[in-house]
């Protein structure tokens, strides 16, 4: 009876840890995702204040909460060397969380209620988002604060581009997006991996017309980097970037930002092209890109000088635009 018991709290542990870290995986939509096996999204939602001494194994090293227009600490994580330095350097989070503002109007930071400044290196990741809520009407974004001023604060705008990909994360997820009390099984439309995708939604649309045809390929893939690229490259007029063919998470926040950065409307006809347009008949959409670009393109002429370095980036302007993500992250749902 014993052996038997034993071996049912084994299993029991076993599934336990299998939901947990697939949970994760479907929940983290950034390149080269963080592996987040014992963040719990949903236990740090409720960090208790007083905590101050949870080490960081994700590189996190300050969390706060989002109130409006302003940060409210929720905890430094204990961490040491330059780590430490840059959690000490609060006018660098406030630098960042300013350009954040500008990007992101008050309307839609609601969306937003966590905020953690985490190292790139070891998070092995520019930025990320994640649900903090199970209806997705919340979330939290994290942005690698090291990247964040290599080569100076918002070098070539790259640090402008992460903020706009990981907007587009939301954008294109959300509870008005996605809903999450519809299993896989349920849904007839594309499934996110948080929930079943609206019927209009962007990623929808965009996987009916630009993905259902190649979805086979682009699952017989997986994560074999080779595979990967030759995937890509096969299909690469319908991607903004190599990035782009993660997967249509990815896809959707990579054509967001390529939609706000670019100057003009796509002319071409081409698959990447019309994803772009796609985007231009969502006009919540036309509307952010008009105001993220009024924020930032009125700086973008001073770009050098060093008190106006919020400026708009060119599309593509990032680390991860040549890359490749994880394609399965969805793996538990796809
Ligand atoms: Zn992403």
């Amino acid at each position: 009876m014993k052996t038997t018991r034993k071996r049912l709290i084994t299993l029991l542990v076993l599934l336990f840890i299998t939901y947990t870290s697939c949970n994760q995986d479907d929940s983290i939509f950034e390149p080269d995702a963080i592996d987040n096996t014992d963040t719990n999204t949903v236990d740090e939602g409720n960090v208790d204040e007083g905590n101050n001494n949870e080490s960081s194994d994700e590189g996190e090293i300050t969390l706060y909460r989002i109130n409006g227009d302003h940060l409210e600490k929720i905890k430094d994580y204990n961490v040491s060397g330059n780590d430490l330095k840059l959690q000490k350097d609060t006018k660098k989070h406030q630098e960042i969380w300013a350009l954040v503002k500008k990007i992101i109007p008050l309307s839609h930071r609601n969306r937003i209620n966590e905020f953690v400044l985490y190292n790139g290196e070891k998070g092995e990741s520019a930025g990320f988002v994640v649900q903090s809520s199970e209806d997705l009407s919340t979330w939290k974004m994290g942005i690698a604060i090291d990247y964040a001023y290599e080569g100076g604060f918002n070098a070539n705008g790259e640090l402008a581009y992460t903020i706009i990909h990981e907007f587009g994360h939301v954008l294109t997820l959300d509870k008005t997006q996605v809903d999450s009390s519809i299993t896989e099984n349920d849904c007839g439309t594309f499934f996110t991996g948080e929930g079943c995708s609206k019927e209009a939604s962007f990623i929808n649309q965009s996987y009916q017309k630009f993905w259902k045809d190649i979805w086979d390929e682009f699952a017989t893939a997986g994560e074999d980097q080779t595979k990967q690229e030759a995937f890509y490259t096969k299909y690469s007029s319908r991607f903004v970037t190599n990035y782009a063919s993660t997967n249509p998470g990815e896809d959707s926040a990579e054509v967001f930002a390529v939609f706000v950065t670019s100057k003009n409307k796509p002319t071409g006809n081409a698959i990447a092209d019309q994803k772009i347009n796609l985007m231009y008949t969502y006009s919540d959409l036309v509307s952010l890109r008009d105001y993220i670009r009024g924020h930032l393109s009125s700086n973008a002429k001073q770009s050098q000088s060093k008190s106006s370095r919020n400026f708009l980036p060119e599309p593509a302007s990032w680390k991860q635009a040549s890359s490749y993500g994880k394609a399965n992250k969805l793996h538990c749902s796809h």
